[in-house]
This record gives C-alpha cells, sequence and structure tokens, in this order.
C-alpha cells in the first residue's frame, strides 16, 4: 500500500500555475441586512445572491460595479467587506505557499490519470460532455469488482464540488477523500464495506470554466440557478448543468451530495418555496438523514429555503424533483478559498458526514 499511496498522492504536490491577475474577473462586495421583510427578500434575491443568514441578518453578494445602486435600493445594509475575496486574491498570485496543496485544472486532469492508472480495478473515468468553454466534463466512478453478496445492484451515488468555480475548498475536500477511499480498499475495514456496496461517481469540478477563470459562474450564469425548477420546467440550464442532467437521468443515481463553500451547513430541497416538500416520509428522511449526517461537526441542517433563503433553480431541487434523488447540498468551512495549511482540517470537519452518507446506502 505504501508505494500505491505514494504514487497516487504525487500530483497533490501540485502548485496552482501562478496566473495573471487579470484571471479575477469579478469582484463582490458582502453587505449583511436585518430583515423580516419578505417582499424585500425577494425583491433583493431576484437581483443579487443571498448567501448567508445568521438569525434575520441575511449576507447578500453584489457585484462591485452595482454597490452603489445596490446601497441606494437598499440604504439599511450595511457594508461588510467591499470585495470578498481581497484577503487571499493578491497572496493568490504573489505567494505560492499560500495556495501550495491545492490543484490546478491540469493537476486535476492528472489525479484523475493517475487515480486509474494506479487503481485499475477500482476506479474508472468518463467523460460526459463539454462545457461551455469546451473544456472536458468528466467523473471518476469508484467500485469493487466484488459483487453484492446478496445479487442485488449496487446503490449508485453522486459527489461533485465546484458547481460555483471559485469554491476551491469544496474541490480539495473531495480530492483527499477520494485519495481515501482508494488507498484505504483492501486494508480499511469501513472503507474496503463502501466500495463493495455502492458505486460512487465523483466530479471534481462541476463548472470548469469558472474554475479555470476562477469565478462563480459559466459564462455570464449562475450554474446553480440555472436548473429547470417546478415553477419554470422548460429553464435553459448552462451547458455544464445540461450535463449532468443527462448523467443523472441515465444513471438515476440513489443519492447525491454537491459541495459548495462556505458556511458549515448542510441542506435538502427545497431551496425553491418555504413549502415543504409535499412526500411526508421524504420530508422526514430528509430531517432525520441530516440529523444523523451532522451529528459530529455540528452543521446547521434543514432545507435550504430556511437555512439560507429561497432560491429557484438549484441543484438539489432538480434532482430530488425529477429522480427522487435524495440530493443534499453541504456549504464546507469558513471560507472558500482557506490557506492551505488549512485543507486538512476542512477534510476532518467533511469525513464523518460524506462517510455516513455512503453507508446510509447498505447499512439502514
Ligand atoms: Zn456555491
Amino acid at each position: 500500500m505504501t508505494m500505491k499511496f505514494s504514487r497516487l498522492t504525487a500530483a497533490l504536490g501540485m502548485i496552482w500555475a501562478l496566473g495573471a491577475s487579470t484571471a479575477f474577473s469579478q469582484t463582490f462586495s458582502l453587505y449583511t441586512l436585518e430583515s423580516k421583510d419578505h417582499i424585500e427578500l425577494d425583491r433583493i434575491q431576484n437581483g443579487y445572491e443571498i448567501v448567508g443568514r445568521d438569525g434575520s441578518t441575511y449576507q447578500i453578494y453584489v457585484p462591485i460595479e452595482k454597490a452603489q445602486i445596490f446601497q441606494k435600493e437598499n440604504p439599511r445594509a450595511r457594508l461588510k467587506s467591499r470585495d470578498v475575496d481581497a484577503e487571499w486574491k493578491p497572496t493568490f498570485n504573489t505567494q505560492p505557499q499560500f495556495v501550495a496543496g491545492y490543484h490546478d485544472w491540469q493537476a486535476i486532469q492528472d489525479y484523475l490519470s493517475n487515480a486509474v492508472a494506479t487503481y485499475p480495478e477500482l476506479a474508472s473515468k468518463a467523460v460526459y460532455g463539454q462545457s461551455s468553454g469546451k473544456r472536458e466534463l468528466s467523473y471518476l466512478k469508484l467500485t469493487s469488482p466484488k459483487s453484492k453478496v446478496n445479487g442485488q445492484a449496487k446503490r449508485k451515488l453522486f459527489l461533485d464540488a465546484a458547481t460555483h468555480g471559485d469554491e476551491l475548498i469544496s474541490t480539495e475536500v473531495l480530492l483527499s477523500l477520494v485519495s481515501e477511499l482508494l488507498e484505504g480498499y483492501g486494508s480499511d475495514q469501513r472503507l474496503t464495506a463502501m466500495l463493495d456496496q455502492t458505486e460512487i461517481f465523483v466530479s471534481f469540478v462541476v463548472n470548469p470554466d469558472g474554475f479555470v477563470n476562477q469565478n462563480r459562474y459559466e459564462g455570464w450564469t449562475d450554474p446553480n440557478r440555472s436548473y429547470p425548477w417546478p415553477g419554470e420546467p422548460d429553464k435553459v440550464a448552462t451547458p455544464s448543468i445540461q450535463a449532468l442532467m443527462k448523467l443523472f437521468e441515465a444513471q438515476r443515481f440513489d443519492g447525491s451530495i454537491t459541495f459548495h463553500a462556505y458556511g458549515k451547513l448542510l441542506m435538502f430541497p427545497w431551496a425553491y418555496t418555504y413549502t415543504a416538500i409535499p412526500n411526508k416520509d421524504d420530508y422526514a428522511m430528509f430531517n432525520a438523514l441530516t440529523d444523523q449526517l451532522a451529528e459530529e461537526n455540528d452543521y446547521r441542517h434543514g432545507t435550504i429555503a430556511d437555512t439560507i433563503y429561497v432560491a429557484k433553480g438549484s441543484s438539489v431541487d432538480y434532482y430530488y424533483w425529477k429522480f427522487g434523488t435524495k440530493a443534499l447540498a453541504v456549504e464546507l468551512s469558513t471560507s472558500k478559498v482557506p490557506p492551505a495549511s488549512r485543507i486538512p482540517s476542512v477534510v476532518d470537519e467533511a469525513r464523518e458526514m460524506v462517510w455516513s452518507f455512503i453507508e446510509n446506502f447498505y447499512k439502514n
């Protein structure tokens, strides 16, 4: 196992290629607003983005060029940060040690090839489409060659990261956990069972264009507001999301987690409305499941609408609505890009939640 470990993790040592600062094309300001008025909040959510909530104080991202208009429209809003990424943006370009440990796009491609070459029995790679910017969309499929004792089909799970291209910690957490699964197979009883009992599909970067350009969007569209939803069933999603929708349609995943950052939240449908999902058994299942998964890391949990705010066109709503997937959304950490030295602690924070999620599909 030692040889395999060092061969797979060789790719982990690569650092982000230091690009020009022009890569950071979008700057957001962070405002907070204390409000209980849903007409006011709906109006804000339509033009801007509510990213978090603390009691009745909402955190709102505003593109810097719209900050003046926003402040005029919402005189009670308080400016918390003129540039939310200011803390890490300059160091990202000038201090390689800050980002050593983060994978760039090429390092992720190398990681995929390396995983398949090192663990041909456990890992395979497949391409499921192309982004707007013609970048390859791929997943790694993890499972052991063992069939289930009872002859049943293995349950299929899907894990993804970087739907918002600037939420870099989400990709790093998945890379670390996938390495642990592959390296632990055959020696760690718990991890071995996971690959014997399930098929786990992992997309490390859902939105490669945003990832490469270091911003949230695919083109100028928020991919996680572009899904069709019950109020807008014919909505046309971004190309990367359309490809993912087709993959879900073909594979019919039993469960999924989409990883975002930040906020330390664990959430389930609906996002588009405060009304609970109509199926009472499913609603109870989601509550019990998230209670259990958040037991160790104490992530705040509930529906997306209750936990943050109403958001239309998000992934969990679509996958649950169309395919009945046990679809969860996680907001990791307290930063989109914590210093690389803190990556292991974010992995620690997520690990038990993810392992318990996987086990849920064969233990209960
Ligand atoms: Zn996100």
